[in-house]
């Protein structure tokens, strides 16, 4: 067992984690990540199954703010990003929607580069010291760091923090904040589906929200979809059998097949996928007005619940760090 020291901790290698470790580095912090995670990037997962390879979570972004279409610039001159589409029969045009290359987690593994990162590694508890904080690791090691950022989704920030007084007015404000469920389907085909350029369809209703191909986004070599199950159906059937739900799913999914027929699946449930209710804010910092250590909470339930949001809120999370006075 070993106590580990750093100026910054930062709980999560999502966007929001590394966007906001990206800057404090920048300006010269010396910062650690730690995810549970074995890959990098959060609700950004990717899988393969096979030859088959899938985007699984987030499946796009969308750029609307200027730092933001910058850095989406900079990563398609990386060649990590691409425009994906910007509108899909029976859908008018809206903001382009562009992809990670060749898979969405690209974008996290270039965001990662130069960074100090303990992947495979869940922070168990956080305890408040004089001076910093103090986290205990799975694997018996504690980390030592003068300021704090938790970019865990905020049930999981919430269980975390439960020893720590935080303010009230504040977690009441992290009380308030919820997210949609969402069932994830992998499946495999055995020829190509019958969904039209450019390989996506969202549905306003019924239990499907979303299909994508991914052979025509260009991430998979073979015929494989992705489903993913409305909020409303995800939340019934989260805690069901993952194969007998995804089957439904794949059944309810046969037009968009064609005569394409799943040869093997698997099923993810994201009991926290996108929030359905935020914070106004663009991240919280939790010991502002407090005796405690600089500890601040980010992610995409503070600057806005998707992509874009979570890079944003690990922007904004960082210069409330740096400029935290305990
Ligand atoms: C199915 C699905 C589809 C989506 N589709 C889209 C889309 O098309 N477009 C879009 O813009 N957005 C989409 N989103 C939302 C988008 O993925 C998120 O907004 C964004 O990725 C959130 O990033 P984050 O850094 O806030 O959180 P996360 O990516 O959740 O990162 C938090 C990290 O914290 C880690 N962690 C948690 N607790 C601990 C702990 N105790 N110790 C160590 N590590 C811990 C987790 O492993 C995780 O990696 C989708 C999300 C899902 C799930």
């Amino acid at each position: 067992m070993s106590t580990i020291t750093t100026d910054y901790l930062i709980i999560g290698a999502g966007l929001a984690g590394l966007s906001a470790a990206k800057d404090l580095q920048q300006a010269g912090c010396q910062v650690l990540l730690i995810d549970k995670g074995r890959g990098l990037g959060g609700r950004l997962a990717g899988r393969r199954i096979g030859d088959a390879t899938f985007d699984h979570g987030a499946q796009f972004m969308t750029a609307r703010e200027a730092r933001f279409k910058a850095t989406v610039a900079d990563w398609i001159d990386a060649g990590v990003a691409q425009q994906w589409y910007s509108s899909y029969p029976g859908q008018p045009n809206g903001h382009p929607r562009y992809r990670g290359v060749p898979t969405m987690t690209a974008i996290a593994k270039h965001l990662a580069i130069g960074l100090n990162i303990m992947l495979c590694t869940r922070v168990q508890t956080i305890a408040q010291e004089q001076h910093g904080w103090l986290a205990s690791l799975d694997n018996g090691d504690t980390v030592y760091a003068s300021k704090l950022l938790i970019t865990s989704p905020v049930p999981q920030t919430l269980e975390l923090t439960k020893s720590i007084e935080i303010p009230a007015d504040m977690r009441a404000r992290l009380e308030r904040i919820q997210y949609e469920s969402c069932i994830a389907v992998m499946a495999v085909l055995d020829g190509p589906t019958a969904i039209q350029a450019p390989g996506a369809i969202a549905l306003e209703q019924g239990p499907i929200a979303w299909i994508s191909d991914n052979q025509q986004k260009g991430v998979s070599k073979i015929p494989a979809v992705t489903i993913h199950g409305s909020g409303e159906f995800s939340a019934a059937n989260i805690d069901r059998d993952r194969l007998q739900v995804g089957q439904q799913l794949i059944d309810l999914a046969a037009p968009y097949l064609g005569d394409a027929r799943v040869a093997d699946y698997q099923v993810h449930g994201w009991r926290y996928s996108k929030p359905s209710i935020v914070d106004p804010d663009p991240g919280l910092l939790l010991s502002s007005d407090t005796e405690m250590p600089p500890l601040a909470v980010a992610g995409d339930a503070f600057a806005g619940p998707r992509f874009e949001g979570a890079v944003q809120s690990g922007w904004a999370a960082a210069k409330m760090l740096i400029n935290a006075k305990n």
